[in-house]
């Protein structure tokens, strides 16, 4: 692990983005909405400066995004180009850059936007425990000649929107309120960010969700529910994987349940593991198995059958709920 970066300020973070003519911005595996928000207005932002900026992502982002925000149709799965600078965003340790992650081996200009409170993987970090990174970098662009205009608010918007799971979740606090204050004043389409994200369920979502009910299975008195999609269901509705995003979010619903797990077989034997917790920390059971994220809302990958990873899952979920 690399752990020799420094940590900078908004304002020293601005300062080194200014002094570059380029750079490429990397968002993570799977991305979100505060991934891809993050990314986007920081590249929109830095290219009212001149400069050159691509984003990179190691898988394809989802229809779903591509279809209703423009500017996310160039985020690009293959890496291209020389840059001055390369930007991590929103990615808690190394293994979040994914493919792309070797880049940062080298003693190359690397920084870190996060907020996920992890490992010092670049030269320069700036990580914090904000809510999400779009607060990070809508502190960047305030520190420079930048016109925060409507499409910057937008993506500014759509991050801090989806990582406080709509002002709701109880990372929201008052800075997230007066950034949405300003982001509505600077012409943000927060409606659009709403039915995007929170509202709009298409045909195929709506019957990948009754399969993954239709799985629900629940232990140690409903303290932890859990639901899956296997590989067959998912061809079966011809889905990505950006589909089954939301689904989590029905299993912790569930009153009872102080663990939601939702598995996605994304390749055969292989799943995607997205857990929520009320007052438990599912973070440090996602650690287990390789992944991370925040206290209440962690992810990670394991590979294996389907009923050895949840048995697996249920025993480490055991030695502390
Ligand atoms: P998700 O369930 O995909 O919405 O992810 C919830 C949180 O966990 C986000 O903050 C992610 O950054 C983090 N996360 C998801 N998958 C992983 C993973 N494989 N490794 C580390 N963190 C993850
Ligand atoms: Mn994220
Ligand atoms: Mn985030």
């Amino acid at each position: 692990m690399r752990s020799t970066g420094k940590t900078v300020t908004a304002k020293q973070a601005a300062d080194l983005l200014a002094s570059i003519n380029s750079a490429a911005l990397f968002v993570h595996t799977n991305p979100d909405g505060d991934a891809i928000g993050s990314a986007v207005a920081l590249c929109l932002a830095l290219r009212q400066l001149g400069k050159t900026v691509k984003i990179f992502c190691d898988m394809p982002v989802g229809n779903k995004i591509t279809d209703s925000f423009e500017e996310t149709r160039e985020i690009s799965a293959q890496f291209s180009g020389k840059f001055d600078l390369l930007v991590a965003v929103d990615c808690g340790d190394i293994n979040r850059v994914g493919e792309f992650g070797g880049l940062y081996s080298n003693n190359r200009e690397t920084l870190t936007l996060d907020h996920h409170g992890g490992e010092y993987y670049s030269k320069y970090n700036l990580v914090t425990h904000y809510a999400s990174t779009c607060q990070i970098v809508y502190e960047i662009v305030r520190q420079l000649p930048v016109k925060v205009d409507a499409r910057i608010a937008t993506y500014l918007y759509m991050g801090l929107c989806t990582d406080t799971g709509n002002f709701s979740h109880n990372n929201t606090d008052k800075a997230s309120f007066l950034m949405a204050a300003d982001l509505c004043d600077g012409g943000a389409d927060m409606e659009k960010i709403n039915r995007i994200f929170f509202k709009d369920t298409s045909i195929t979502e709506t019957k990948l969700l009754g399969r993954a009910i239709s799985h629900l299975r629940t232990f140690y008195d409903g303290k932890m529910a859990l639901m899956y999609l296997t590989q067959a269901d998912l061809k079966e509705f011809d889905a990505d994987i950006g589909t089954t995003a939301g689904i989590v979010q029905n299993v912790i619903n569930i009153d009872t349940a102080r663990v939601g797990v939702m598995l996605t077989e994304y390749l055969p034997n292989t799943f995607k593991v997205s857990m929520r917790g009320k007052d438990f920390s599912v973070r440090d059971v996602c650690k287990e198995f390789g992944g991370g994220g925040h206290m209440y809302a962690a992810g990670c990958m394991i590979s294996g059958f389907l009923e050895d990873v949840i048995e697996k899952i249920e025993r480490v979920v055991g030695y502390s709920i």
